[in-house]
């Protein structure tokens, strides 16, 4: 079945190709091997030795279709010395239509002893042409996608090979000192290696045609993201000129002293604040470390130079927390701030939307409600985004949208390793807040076998009899909403009754939001003592006098997750643990990920451990970063990132055509994303 949601045609050649990216010359060419197989030979099948792939050259026997024990298409062949069967579990009709009896067939696969004797499964072949003569060089294998032949595929690239003309985009005296063959030179080698070279030798990394492709394409995306920098600078921005009276209100109003950090933050961002070109700033702070004051006094900085502020966040339940918050905060200060979710009664949103429409109200706060069309700004200067890695890039500008030029502050936990913050993020400024509120005993955290649950439950118990709090983190159903929910309410109702003598509360995504908000006020106020919970309260929310988190299942949550979920405690002064319970066996990355997350509570390592379990692609996530994920290079790859990150510098500035001509090449169309 199509998907829905593909563009249409998807069906079609240009559809798969489009798939894949593939539509200039340039794309075509720019698509490279992702390995070799070497068919410059004939193995006779008496020969063939299991579990080394070999090109076989044989003569079809007959062939049919098996529904036992499931459907497949299975032909005989024979060569003078030997019989193979080729076994094929997914077939297109063409396919079965070609293997008739007496044809001669050149066959690609590992041999292995199968049910029927000598197979293999799935292997690549073609008809023999008459007079074909055998390729003198390895054959590449191209990544594809289903529908979409090696054949077809190697066709299209070689005629789009043979018609582009693939002029050096480097300065010759830079390729020289690099150390690196021409472009065309690389591209047309990795695509017809000539004989003489080896497979070994071409499919290692450091190999020097593919170097040069890895730095072209580490080139094009340093060169796109500085363009995009350089581009924020020379656009215009009100110059927010503090009158200090606010923020110091706030300041002197606060129970606790900024710390180093968050005073660093601050003074970083009113600086970019007071400039005529827009502030993109990433706050970057471990959970806990004290964002959202930090927010606040930028909303007011922007309030006393005559401008709004919007604060947007994921989930209902972090962003009515921030408006209460804030709005205990700003009260005495006489700001009102305008509260927009979702679940607003239509008049009370109206209302708020034509306060903030006429300037009314200066400090929106609210989720995704506020960047619904309606909702427009009367001089909104500044865009705050809080836990910004949970939006995707378009809802990240359409925020930023609603005033023309307005600064923009992202916030956000997860710590991004320092190879990934150089290239995905190279647009932005960062402020760190490394550096935790006073006060605070750090997390104890126990993995606890699920047969010990009733030790748990004790401790829970406890716990609250003594006046604290406690999470339960219901297991993960990630696949189903619907199970989801179940589990959710089998879990509430299991602890209300092992815990009958406290009061224990629900909150789940498919309550409405003033249910949920009835629930996290009623936590608050410790009228519930234990809390079960999915993962909707995973970002943001704070409550200090909470001390117990439990995780059941906590092999099935991500490292993010769990280093997020043990965040929501360790709030107050009180010592505070994480106990996370798993189910037997566990799997190979499971063990991987709650030994890290048991060993290391510093978000960074954390981070960093993640990114080696799960790959840099899924980390970011390509949609969310913008960026179109590297195909040939690595972002570990510091030495080469930092050469491509200073040479595109240069390369604007003194030949900024030949920039223009490399991200033509490499991103084509592609680029504008990358202006989030
Ligand atoms: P996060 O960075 O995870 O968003 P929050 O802004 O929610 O962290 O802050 C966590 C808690 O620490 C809040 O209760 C907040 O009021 C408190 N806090 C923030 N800054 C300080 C400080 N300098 N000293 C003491 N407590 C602070
Ligand atoms: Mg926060």
């Amino acid at each position: 079945m199509a998907d829905k949601k593909a563009p249409q045609g998807s069906n079609t050649l240009a559809g798969r190709l489009a798939r894949l990216g593939l539509k200039r010359d340039a794309d075509f060419a720019l698509h490279l091997p992702l390995r070799y197989e070497d068919e410059t030979r004939i193995t006779p099948l008496a020969d063939a030795r299991p579990g080394v792939a070999a090109q076989f050259e044989v003569e079809v026997v007959d062939s049919e279709i098996a529904y036992r024990p499931r459907r497949q298409l299975i032909a005989r062949v024979r060569d003078a010395g030997g019989t193979l069967s080729l076994r094929f579990l997914n077939f297109y009709p063409s396919q079965q239509k070609v293997l008739q009896p007496g044809v001669r067939l050149r066959v690609f696969g590992e041999v292995h002893e199968g049910y029927l004797g000598a197979e293999i499964i799935h292997p690549r072949f073609h008809v023999v042409a008459a007079g074909e003569s055998l390729p003198e060089g390895l054959t590449p294998v191209y990544p594809t996608t289903a529908g979409l032949g090696q054949g077809t595929l190697r066709r299209l690239i070689e005629k789009a090979l043979a018609r582009i003309d693939l002029g050096e985009t480097l300065p010759p005296e830079l390729v020289q000192r690099l150390g690196l063959p021409g472009i065309a030179e690389a591209i047309r080698f990795l695509h017809n290696p000539p004989p003489e070279i080896s497979q070994a030798a071409l499919e290692a990394r450091d190999f020097p045609a593919w170097r040069r492709v890895q730095f072209d394409e580490l080139l094009a995306q340093q060169l796109s993201l500085r363009r995009a920098y350089l581009a924020r600078r020379a656009r215009g921005a009100p110059q927010l000129l503090p009158t200090a009276k606010l923020t110091n209100a706030l300041l002197q109003s606060l129970p606790f002293r900024l710390t180093g950090a968050q005073d660093r933050a601050w003074r970083e961002i009113a600086t970019d604040l007071g400039q005529p070109h827009p502030m993109q700033r990433l706050l970057q702070g471990d959970v806990g470390s004290g964002k959202t004051v930090v927010a606040a006094l930028a909303m007011l900085h922007a309030v006393e130079a005559g401008h709004q502020a919007a604060l947007m966040a994921p989930t209902e339940i972090l962003a009515e927390q921030h408006y209460r918050k804030l709005a205990a905060w700003l009260a005495p200060l006489g700001i009102e701030v305008a509260w927009l979710t979702g679940s607003l009664k239509k008049r009370d949103k109206d209302a708020a939307i034509a306060r903030v429409g006429a300037g009314e109200t200066p400090i929106a706060i609210g989720t995704h409600a506020l960047i619904e069309d309606k909702v427009e700004f009367a001089r909104l200067g500044l865009a705050i985004v809080d836990e910004q890695h949970r939006f995707g890039v378009r809802q990240r500008l359409a925020l930023k949208d609603k005033g023309a030029f307005a600064h923009q502050l992202a916030m956000s936990a997860t710590p991004i390793p320092r190879t990934l913050a150089m290239s995905y993020y190279a647009d932005l400024d960062v402020s760190v807040l490394d550096e935790m509120p006073p006060g605070r005993t750090p997390v104890t955290t126990k993995l606890v076998a699920e047969a010990r649950r009733d030790e748990v439950l004790k401790r829970v118990h406890d716990a609250c009899r003594a006046g604290r709090q406690a999470y339960w983190v219901c297991p993960l159903i990630e696949e189903s909403e619907a199970l989801q929910l179940k589990t959710a309410e089998e879990t509430y109702a299991r602890l209300v009754a092992d815990l009958s003598d406290l009061k224990v509360g629900l909150v789940h995504g498919r309550l409405k939001a003033a249910e949920k908000a009835e629930v996290m006020a009623a936590f608050v106020r410790n009228e519930i003592q234990v809390l079960v919970a999915t993962t909707v309260i995973e970002v943001g929310v704070d409550v200090p006098n909470a001390s117990l988190m439990v995780i059941e299942h906590a092999e099935r949550f991500g490292l993010a997750q769990l280093h997020q979920l043990r965040g929501r405690v360790g709030r107050g002064a009180e010592a505070s643990a994480c106990i996370l319970i798993y189910a037997q066996p566990l799997g190979e990355t499971a063990r991987g990920r709650l030994k890290v997350i048991f060993e290391t509570s510093d978000g960074f390592a954390i981070a960093r451990e993640d990114l080696r379990l799960r790959g840099p692609g899924e980390f970011i996530g390509a949609r969310q970063s913008g960026m179109p994920l590297l195909r040939y290079a690595d972002l570990d790859d510091t030495v080469l990132v930092e050469k491509a990150r200073a040479i595109a510098e240069d390369m604007l500035r003194a030949s900024p055509a030949r920039a223009e001509a490399h991200l033509q090449r490499w991103l084509g169309g592609r680029e504008e994303l990358l202006k989030a």
